[in-house]
C-alpha cells in the first residue's frame, strides 16, 4: 500500500495542476456505510426500483410511495459518518489550494459527508438529501432555485402514518414537497443548486482530474472522463473494482480501497514542500 500511495502522490503532484477536478461516487461513501443503491456487480446498472422509484413520472403517480423510499435512503444517509476517503479530500484541497492551484469537487452522492469532513470547493451535482424543494416549477421553494432545509419539516406524521394527507406541503402553496435530489427523468439544467453549467467548466479546464468510486455509468463522469481523455489531461482512478470504463488510455488506475490510499497520499502532499 504505501507504494500505490506513493504512485498516487507522484501522479496528483507531477507537474503540478492548475485545476484539480476530483469525481467521486457511491464507492466514497461506501465505507461509511451507505449501501451504493447498485447491483454486486462491479458495473452494474441502477437497480430496477432505483431508476423507476427515483423519477418525476412516479413522483406524480405516487408520492407516498416514493416520500416512503427515500425517508428509508435518507435514515441510512443520517447516521453515516464521513470516512478516510472523505477527510483525505478534504486534505487534498487544502494542499492543493496552499500550492495556488484551483480544486473543485464534483460528488454524485447525495449525502453531506463531503462537506461535513471539511471539503469547500463542492458541487452537489446530484443534489443534497438534508434539502428538500416544493415539487412546483416557479414556486419560490421550488426549481429552478428554490429548497428549504429538510430539517425544517416534521416528517414524524407522515413516518407513522403515510398517506396524501400526511404528506409533507410546501410552505407556501400547498404542493407536496419532493426530494431535492436529480431524478432519472431529469435534466441537470433543472436547479441552479446542480451547478451544471461550473461543472462543464471545470470538465473543460481541469488540467488534473480524479475520479474515486465512480462507475463512470452517470451522465456528469461521462462529461468530464470525455473531456479529459479529448485534451489528453491525465487522469487517475481509485476504484477496487475489476473492470475499468471505456476511453481509458492514459487513465491510471488505482484499484484500492480509497479510505486506504487516498490518506496516505495526501498525507505524502502534505508532508512535502511545495
Ligand atoms: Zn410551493
Amino acid at each position: 500500500m504505501p507504494e500505490a500511495a506513493r504512485d498516487l502522490a507522484a501522479a496528483l503532484s507531477n507537474p503540478t495542476p492548475e485545476l484539480l477536478l476530483v469525481v467521486t461516487g457511491a464507492g466514497a461513501s461506501h465505507a461509511s456505510g451507505i449501501p451504493t443503491f447498485r447491483g454486486s456487480e462491479p458495473d452494474a446498472i441502477w437497480r430496477r426500483d432505483d431508476v423507476e422509484l427515483a423519477t418525476v413520472a412516479f413522483f406524480d403517480r405516487d408520492p407516498v410511495s416514493q416520500w416512503e423510499w427515500y425517508l428509508e435512503r435518507f435514515a441510512a444517509i443520517d447516521g453515516a459518518e464521513p470516512n478516510d476517503a472523505h477527510h483525505a479530500l478534504a486534505d487534498l484541497e487544502r494542499w492543493q489550494v496552499a500550492g495556488g492551484g484551483r480544486f473543485l469537487l464534483v460528488t454524485q452522492n447525495i449525502d453531506c459527508l463531503h462537506e461535513r469532513a471539511g471539503s469547500r470547493s463542492l458541487v452537489k451535482v446530484h443534489g443534497s438529501s438534508d434539502r428538500v424543494r416544493c415539487s412546483r416549477p416557479g414556486c419560490e421553494n421550488g426549481a429552478p432555485r428554490g429548497s428549504l432545509p429538510r430539517s425544517a419539516f416534521d416528517l414524524e406524521a407522515f413516518r407513522a402514518a403515510p398517506s396524501p394527507a400526511s404528506l409533507p406541503r410546501c410552505p407556501v402553496c400547498c404542493e407536496a414537497l419532493r426530494a431535492h435530489v436529480l431524478f432519472f427523468d431529469e435534466y441537470y439544467q433543472e436547479h441552479d443548486d446542480y451547478r451544471y453549467e461550473e461543472v462543464r467548466q471545470a470538465a473543460r479546464t481541469a488540467d488534473r482530474v480524479l475520479f474515486v468510486g465512480t462507475s463512470f455509468s452517470v451522465g456528469v463522469t461521462d462529461l468530464v472522463l470525455r473531456s479529459a481523455y479529448a485534451r489528453e489531461v491525465p487522469m487517475i482512478s481509485i476504484d477496487p473494482g475489476i473492470s475499468g470504463p471505456p476511453l481509458s488510455d492514459g487513465m491510471i488506475h488505482f484499484r484500492e480501497p480509497a479510505e486506504l490510499v487516498l490518506p496516505e497520499a495526501s498525507s505524502i502532499l502534505l508532508g512535502e514542500d511545495r
